[in-house]
């Protein structure tokens, strides 16, 4: 496909917002392009030339792409951010220097080139190139890059490609809708969207996944096993009332583990290569060398892929050191000072390939038998998290309670029977955590959505609330819960600042759902743990909204920012939130 043509669907998925529509548009497209390029024009549609969980980024700053539009149309760099700063968007401000450069016939020497119009593939390519430039040079060797490449390109072409390098190309198109897409283009329904989300869940790559179910149909997604060095997207767990619903639902036995409060990570171990996954699947390894000498050293297994708790320890004193402390582990920098100074222990919990297979199928019982045998007791950094079979209310409380003056945060508890379930929440894994003084469950993954402006004090940092939201997955969208403005200190105040600044936007996104407008909107990308005391029913906000009335979050606070754990996606979803009002009243 011409990458021309590719254009002309960004101007389409440009112009709408309505779920509906972006699946039925971006199907059109799946339709009309090549087998060959269908992973690459998954990855551009989102703005990327590489699934999310690999660290390659296009990655240039406003001033090293102004410097790449002014090169390829004869302008300088200062001409051209002065356009940008007065049209606020570099691609149309690209999309008309070109235009008046073809007035000017300042690249008419170039025609051909455009006329017959590059391919998605070669587009693709040279961005690719960009991206993975580095070492001395790099910026020059970007802005080249950049600047031959939008030379060959037609305007409407040039207004989206511009956008690819500076992070802003925002269509709003989440995986979900690019599945339902996938499905359509090929039965004309979404019957095989479950088919596809599953093969997603094993390898957390919609290029690939688009690719084989192209090329080899629903035979070849069904055949898609896990991949060492590609992350499985996590299981995740339900919640229950109370110990003695937990055992009704569990059956007469099932396995129960302390719930360590650090942070998720996935091993994924290929011989002497170690890669570490976070929790929304961005690749931490160069973070926790610690961690990945361990893998090394101490696990017993040629190629494996485990998941685990990592949290900071003293060993001396075998205290788990609060989530406060661990989380400075996530740090970019100072990075091996800070792993002496904090090493962490994992504590793994699961074990999804081991040896060259797949053992997701396996019941937990098989897993767990076989996590014993590849992390032996003894092991210094990769230890096996304490499981116990129990049976009865009574064994949960007593476990629980142990687990929380050990200062951990509660119970995992696990059916036996059941095979890992990547990417789902389900029952199979129920959390137990620290009650709190309100009536909720737990806590509430929110998305940031907007700032209202700051009054009194806080205008120093020039934010005074937030408007928060949860993931809409029906929709694909985010919907607004509540306005936050207590819980946060003075440094959390100036760290919202910080962010809303960079992911201010002048229009409320595609993607969110709003009744009411805030100070100024932002991109939803920064998750937010909030604590609440009760779920209410309100007409202001759009969360599960029928018949005019949305749930709200009743004297929110925030527990933490949970930046780089979470994706959007991974927030508290409405069925989520739905679930949790209901099970208020049986907390009661
Ligand atoms: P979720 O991961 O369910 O979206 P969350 O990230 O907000 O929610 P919690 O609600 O605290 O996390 O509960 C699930 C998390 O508990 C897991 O993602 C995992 O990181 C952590 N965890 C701690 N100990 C265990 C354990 N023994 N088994 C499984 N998970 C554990």
């Amino acid at each position: 496909m011409k990458f021309s043509k590719l254009a002309e669907y960004y101007e389409k998925l440009e112009a709408t917002s309505k779920r509906l529509e972006l699946v039925d548009i971006l199907s059109k497209l799946f339709k009309e392009s090549d087998t060959s390029e269908i992973g690459k024009i998954c990855y551009l549609i989102q703005g990327r030339v590489a699934p999310f969980f690999e660290p390659i980024e296009l990655g240039m700053a406003e001033s090293m792409v102004a410097q790449a539009v002014g090169r390829a149309y004869g302008h300088s760099k200062d001409e051209v951010i002065k356009h940008y700063r007065s049209k606020g968007n570099m691609g149309l401000t690209a999309q008309q220097l070109v235009l008046k450069s073809h007035l000017r016939g300042v690249i008419r020497k170039n025609r051909d080139h455009f006329e017959g119009g590059l391919s998605v593939s070669a587009v693709f390519d040279e961005l690719l190139k960009i991206a993975k430039f580095s070492g001395a040079g790099t910026v020059e060797q970007k802005v080249s890059t950049l600047a031959n490449l939008l030379k060959k390109l037609d305007p409407v072409s040039v207004k989206h490609v511009v956008n690819i390098p500076l992070g802003t190309l925002r269509l709003g198109i989440g995986d979900p809708t690019v599945m339902d897409a996938l499905s359509l283009a090929k039965t004309g329904g979404k019957k095989l969207r479950p088919v596809i989300e599953d093969a997603y869940n094993k390898t957390s790559d919609l290029g690939f996944v688009a690719e084989v179910f192209f090329k080899k149909g629903q035979k070849g997604l069904s055949e898609i096993k896990l991949m060492v060095g590609k992350p499985v997207r996590p299981a995740l767990a339900e919640r229950m009332p109370n110990a003695e619903e937990v055992v009704k639902r569990m059956g007469d036995k099932f396995a129960a583990e302390p719930k360590f409060d650090g942070f998720r990570v996935q091993v994924h171990k290929n011989g002497d290569k170690v890669e570490i996954f976070s929790r929304n699947l961005e690749d931490m390894t160069h973070s926790f060398p610690d961690l990945a000498e361990g893998v090394l050293g101490e696990v017993k297994a040629k190629t494996a892929i485990m998941e685990g708790e990592a949290i900071a320890y003293n060993p001396e004193t075998e205290e788990f050191l609060p989530f406060q402390e661990t989380t400075k582990r996530r740090r970019k920098y100072k990075i091996a000072e800070t792993a002496k100074a904090l090493p962490l222990v994992m504590f793994a919990f699961d074990i999804l390939y081991l040896n060259g297979k797949d053992i997701t199928e396996e019941t937990e019982i098989v897993r767990r038998k076989l996590l014993e045998k590849v992390v032996p007791k003894g092991n210094a950094t990769i230890r096996i998290a304490e499981q116990r079979i129990i049976s009865t209310a009574r064994e949960i409380s007593e476990f629980f309670n142990e687990a929380v003056s050990d200062g951990l945060e509660g119970l995992m508890i696990k059916k036996l029977d059941s095979p890992y379930k990547a990417g789902g929440r389900g029952f199979h894994w129920i959390k137990f955590k620290r009650a709190s003084s309100g009536d909720l469950a737990d806590t509430v993954d929110c998305v940031l959505l907007g700032v209202y402006a700051g009054k009194g004090k806080r205008t120093v940092f020039g934010v005074g609330g937030l408007l928060v939201g949860v993931y809409d997955e029906k929709n694909d969208s985010f919907v607004t819960i509540c306005r936050l403005g207590t819980g946060l200190t003075d440094e959390e105040f100036k760290q919202v600042h910080e962010i809303a600044q960079k992911l201010k936007v002048s229009h409320q996104p595609a993607r969110v759902n709003s009744k009411i407008e805030p100070s100024y909107w932002v991109e939803p990308k920064v998750v937010l743990e909030v604590y609440a005391d009760e779920i209410t029913k309100s007409p202001i906000h759009t969360a599960g909204e029928a018949d005019g009335v949305g749930f709200a979050l009743r004297f929110p606070r925030l527990v933490k920012f949970r930046e780089s754990e979470k994706r959007p996606e991974d927030s508290t979803t409405v069925s989520e939130i739905k679930k949790l009002y209901e099970l208020q009243f049986k907390r009661k």
